[in-house]
C-alpha cells in the first residue's frame, strides 16, 4: 500500500488514458496527486549487471611480473640505448627441431630489451 507524499492519504489505483493504452496509475483522491509511471519498482527490475574488473587484481599481476624479473640473473652488458652496463638475462628455448635457445637481455636501467642468438 502506498500513500500520497503530499497529503498522506491512501493512493488508489486509477485508470489513466495515455494514447491507445489505458494503464493503471496510483492517484490520490484528496489532492489529485498522481504517481508518475515508471516508478522505482520497474527500475529495479531492469538494473543492468555491471561486471567490474577490480583494479587490485591488475596491480597484483604487475607486482608478480616485477618480482619475477628481479630474480633474474644479471650480466655486464652495455645497453645500446642508455649506456648502462647491467642487464637482466634469460633464455627462451625455441620450439622446433634445432635446440638452439635465444638469449634475451633487458637493461636494468631503461628496460630496453634485446636478444642475442647463441
Ligand atoms: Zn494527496
Ligand atoms: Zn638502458
Amino acid at each position: 500500500m502506498e500513500f500520497c507524499p503530499k497529503c498522506g492519504s491512501r493512493l488508489e489505483p486509477k485508470k489513466s488514458k495515455s494514447g491507445k493504452d489505458a494503464s493503471l496509475v496510483l492517484a490520490c483522491q484528496k489532492c489529485g496527486y498522481k504517481k508518475p509511471e515508471g516508478d522505482e519498482k520497474g527500475e529495479t527490475k531492469v538494473l543492468p549487471k555491471v561486471i567490474q574488473h577490480s583494479p587490485q587484481q591488475l596491480v597484483a599481476v604487475i607486482g608478480k611480473e616485477e618480482q619475477k624479473l628481479s630474480t633474474l640473473p644479471t650480466v655486464h652488458m652495455e645497453c645500446s640505448r642508455c649506456g648502462n652496463n647491467m642487464a637482466y638475462v634469460w633464455q627462451v628455448q625455441t620450439r622446433g627441431a634445432d635446440e638452439s635457445s635465444t638469449q634475451f637481455l633487458r637493461c636494468t636501467k631503461c628496460n630496453y630489451t634485446f636478444r642475442e642468438y647463441s
